[in-house]
Order: C-alpha cells, then sequence, then structure tokens
C-alpha cells in the first residue's frame, strides 16, 4: 500500500500512461545497491531516491575530495574528509524520508559480497538484504570485473554505467535469463579501453578513469541519469529496455547508438551455466 503522503510525494509520477500503482508499489518493494557514490552513483541514488526506489544501499570506501566537487552532485565543500557513503545517506534521506538507505564504507570484495549474499541466497525466499538489482558505478577494472562475477553467481541483475571525457556507456545483464554478462561484452581480462568510469578511486590498474584522463561535469550527470532511467523501467515496469544492447552516448556529437551483443557461450564468466 502507499501511504496519503507517498501518493502526493510520487503524484506527477503517477499521473503516467504507462506508470500505475502497481509500478509505483514495484519501486517501494525494489532494493538497489549501488557500488561507487562517485559521479554516476550521485545522481543515479537522487534520481532513485526521488522516484521511491524503497531500499537503496551505497557501498563507498572513499573520503570526499575537493575534486569531485565538479560533478559528484549530493556533496558541498563542507564534505571534504567526510564518508561518501555516508554524505549521501544522509543527503538521500533528506531528499526522500519514504524509503530506507542503508551505507557500507567499504570497498566490495569477493568476501564481502560472500558475507552479504551467500548464505542467504541458499535460502528459498528472498530476504531484504538481497538486492533487485546491482549498479555499477565503480572507475576501476578490478570492481567492474567482480562485480560481474558476483552478478553472474549469484544471479543479481548488473546495471553497469562507464563515463569519461566526454562519453559513456550503459548495458543491463541479466544473468537468469542468460543475456550475456559485462565479460562476453568486454572479454574476460583487463584490456585497456577508452571508456572507462568515475569515482577518482585513482587505482594504478586503469588504463583510463576519470582522475588521470578527466571528465565533463555533464557526462556524469547524463550517464547516472540514463542509469537511473533503465533502473526505473526494470523494477517499475519489468522492462529491460538494453536487453542485448550496447548503449554508447557521444556528448561531443550529442549522438547515441546501439550496439548488438551476444551472449558468449565459451565467456568465462558466464558460459556453461547450463551444464
Ligand atoms: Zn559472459
Amino acid at each position: 500500500m502507499l501511504t496519503d503522503s507517498e501518493l502526493a510525494f510520487y503524484a506527477r509520477q503517477l499521473l503516467l500512461p504507462h506508470w500505475d500503482i502497481e509500478s509505483q508499489l514495484n519501486l517501494k518493494n525494489a532494493s538497489v545497491m549501488l557500488i561507487g557514490m562517485g559521479g554516476l552513483g550521485c545522481p543515479a541514488s537522487e534520481i532513485l531516491a526521488r522516484a521511491g526506489v524503497g531500499r537503496l544501499t551505497l557501498v563507498d570506501d572513499d573520503i570526499i575530495e575537493v575534486s569531485n566537487l565538479q560533478r559528484q552532485t549530493l556533496y558541498a565543500p563542507k564534505d571534504i574528509g567526510q564518508s561518501k557513503a555516508l554524505t549521501a545517506k544522509t543527503a538521500l534521506t533528506r531528499i526522500n524520508p519514504h524509503i530506507d538507505v542503508q551505507a557500507i564504507c567499504q570497498r566490495l570484495t569477493a568476501e564481502k559480497a560472500d558475507e552479504l549474499f551467500g548464505e542467504r541466497l541458499y535460502e528459498l525466499t528472498k530476504t531484504d538484504d538481497v538486492p533487485d538489482l546491482l549498479l555499477d558505478g565503480s572507475d576501476n577494472f578490478a570492481t567492474r570485473y567482480l562485480l560481474n562475477r558476483i552478478s553472474v553467481e549469484y544471479g543479481i541483475p548488473l546495471l553497469s554505467a562507464s563515463a569519461i571525457g566526454f562519453s559513456g556507456q550503459l548495458a543491463l545483464f541479466e544473468p537468469k535469463k542468460q543475456t550475456g554478462c559485462y565479460a562476453c561484452v568486454f572479454g574476460a581480462s583487463k584490456v585497456a579501453s577508452d571508456a572507462e568510469t568515475e569515482n577518482d578511486e585513482g587505482d594504478n590498474n586503469n588504463p583510463a578513469n576519470c582522475a588521470s584522463s578527466g571528465v565533463l561535469a555533464s557526462t556524469t550527470a547524463v550517464m547516472g541519469g540514463l542509469q537511473a532511467n533503465v533502473a526505473l523501467q526494470y523494477l517499475g515496469r519489468g522492462i529491460n529496455p538494453l536487453r542485448g544492447k550496447l548503449l554508447l552516448w557521444d556528448g561531443m556529437s550529442m549522438s547515441q547508438k546501439m550496439m548488438r551483443y551476444e551472449r558468449n557461450e565459451r565467456c568465462l564468466v558466464c558460459g556453461y551455466q547450463d551444464e
């Protein structure tokens, strides 16, 4: 059920012809885990919070630095030196008091993922602690590939976004529907790419990230916004508008392309799942 206060908060959304009470309830009952609360995680989480996603878990071990303020929209100069996850939690709770926001001030590791999801996924009933969707807003290949492995291993959909310079990429992988995974598209090894992400962690594994290559403030806002848009379609209406497609956005030419991909049967991460 939605309370009167929630009906008023989401009134403009509920007017939409393709968005009804059921869609809004789907959002209210949904749980999203955001990994990386930088240039992508800030706008994406803000939109999900305002739209009414019931539970947001923010994972980031970083503290806020002055160079983050140009694009990480939930932070102000007074927050420098504070935890990103905790500061974002406070900001999002202020924006929408109807939702539950949790902060995990740690870097996601395989062990942490097992602690968070492992035992619970063996139970037959789903608990609130297992997210319906993972949002990748990380800035390094190690985290990207780890998140992909977690997504495949635990069967949790992964909405992967990246932004650097003037351009970005977006894909939604659904392991239980065998749509293919991040490694099907980009290969299973760490390869150089000119479309790496955000978050200023300065990871040396990255051939390019925002710390080394720069990013326009609007690039992360657009890609975080597009990521939130796909998340709302998926959680509210059960639609994956990017099934089998990688979205490529170029802010210099203002063009957008869809690139088709197929699941790689020989993928080292998601291949041979049926055997
Ligand atoms: Zn794969």
